[in-house]
């Protein structure tokens, strides 16, 4: 798989240094809370496995999935919901989990759909920030790591539904898409 790849931003090492860090940050500032992790499929599974374990705080877990890709490299702009929340978050402290933010489409739309079940508090961690001006504002208080405006692969982010076992972050070659 290493040939669809130009180059590769982030190992294993340094995935996994980042995101303890994260989750130390995390359970410091949720210590007295009721955290409840929202993990959006299904580009954030991997991450979420490795985040929870870094966690000294109890939380509780929920996923959703959402579409606005298919197998292209760009945001078709619009978001549908493909499988909602199951347990109640009212009056808890939200963190939407997403495995990267580009036009910011996807999570303000998560924003104001988990807003509607009456939290006590909704906040946004990405592991991947994309550095370009974004469609919609938004805020993400928890980051990963900021990337330039390359489609990246690997570690649970998909092409074409391909190369999410990848134990590390690469950037997808052009050839691979250019011609689709
Ligand atoms: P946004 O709504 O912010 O434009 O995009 C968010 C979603 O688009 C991400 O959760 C992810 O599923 C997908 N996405 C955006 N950029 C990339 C990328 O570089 N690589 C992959 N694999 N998915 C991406
Ligand atoms: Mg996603």
């Amino acid at each position: 798989m290493k040939h669809s790849i130009s180059a590769i931003l982030f190992d294993e090492n340094e995935i996994q240094t980042r995101i303890s860090d994260l989750a130390s940050q995390i359970s410091k500032d949720y210590e007295s809370k009721n955290l409840v992790i929202i993990c959006i499929l299904k580009g954030s599974f991997v991450f979420l496995a490795d985040m929870i374990r870094w966690f000294t705080i109890p939380v509780k877990i929920d996923f959703m999935a959402i579409s606005s890709y298919g197998n292209r490299t760009e945001s078709s702009g619009e978001v549908t919901i493909k499988k909602d929340i199951d347990i109640d978050i009212k009056g808890k402290d939200v963190l939407i989990l997403d495995d990267i933010v580009d036009t910011g489409i996807s999570m303000t739309f998560l924003f104001d759909h988990l807003k509607k079940y009456r939290p006590n508090s909704i906040r946004s961690c990405a592991l991947l920030v994309k550095q370009k001006p974004r469609l919609r504002e938004i805020k993400i208080d928890y980051k990963g790591f900021e990337i330039e405006d390359d489609f990246v692969i690997g570690y649970g982010l998909d092409y074409a539904e391909k190369f999410r076992n990848l134990p590390y972050i690469g950037i997808l070659k052009e050839e691979i898409y250019r011609n689709e």
